[in-house]
């Protein structure tokens, strides 16, 4: 599966459709930030949902900014989660992968679930063979929070893949968002 140096990978999981996955090449952004507005829907898993159509901005400007430091290999603020120098608010954690709760979510349930060790895996562009048993443990782990916040009929696991996909931390990530009717096509 070719994915381009921009470019957003989404795997949809919805019991009704059964796609596994899709490489998409990103043309303009994303799902959830451009400028949809998101109705927010009660929901027990988080009462940091926000609705807004800013978000498209903020996250695009996030990216742009991040551009200066892109792929250079930098240390990110994911590297001060994992080893715990500032919180977050942790979902699920094994030898290899830790997952814990976007600070900007834009659905009842977003997780970001991360390689604890990076290994050049800035984005996913750069990912190489000996990559492959992580990037599989970084599924099966979307799949396991998908459980555990009980979303399991219906998920997404998106990938920001560069400045045109709005990445802003270069630091390989899987945003895994449920607990509400997402759209598609996502934008
Ligand atoms: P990207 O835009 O690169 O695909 O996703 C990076 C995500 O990391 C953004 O959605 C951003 O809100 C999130 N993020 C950035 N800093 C922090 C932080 O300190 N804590 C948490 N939980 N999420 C963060």
């Amino acid at each position: 599966m070719a994915v381009t140096s921009s470019s957003m990978l989404l795997l949809r999981n919805f019991s009704t459709a059964g796609r596994v996955a899709q490489s998409v090449r990103a043309t303009s952004r994303i799902c959830f930030s451009t400028g949809e507005l998101i109705r927010v829907l009660p929901h027990t898993h988080s009462t940091r949902f926000i609705s807004s159509t800013r978000a498209a901005h903020n996250e695009e400007a996030a990216a742009k900014s991040a551009a200066a430091v892109a792929d250079t290999g930098a240390p990110t603020i994911f590297d001060k989660i994992i080893a715990k120098e500032i919180p977050s608010d942790i979902v699920y954690e094994d030898e290899n992968v830790l997952a814990f709760r976007e600070i900007n979510p834009q659905a009842p349930v977003h997780v970001l679930v991360i390689p604890k060790l990076r290994d050049g895996l800035t984005m996913l562009g750069n990912a190489e063979p000996r990559h492959v048993d992580v990037l599989g443990q970084l599924l099966h782990a979307s799949k396991i929070v998908a459980e555990k916040e009980g979303i399991l009929d219906g998920f997404r696991v998106v990938i920001n893949n560069g400045v045109e996909a709005c990445q802003s931390v270069y630091h390989l990530h899987l945003h895994v968002l449920g607990g509400r009717q997402l759209k598609w096509p996502p934008g």
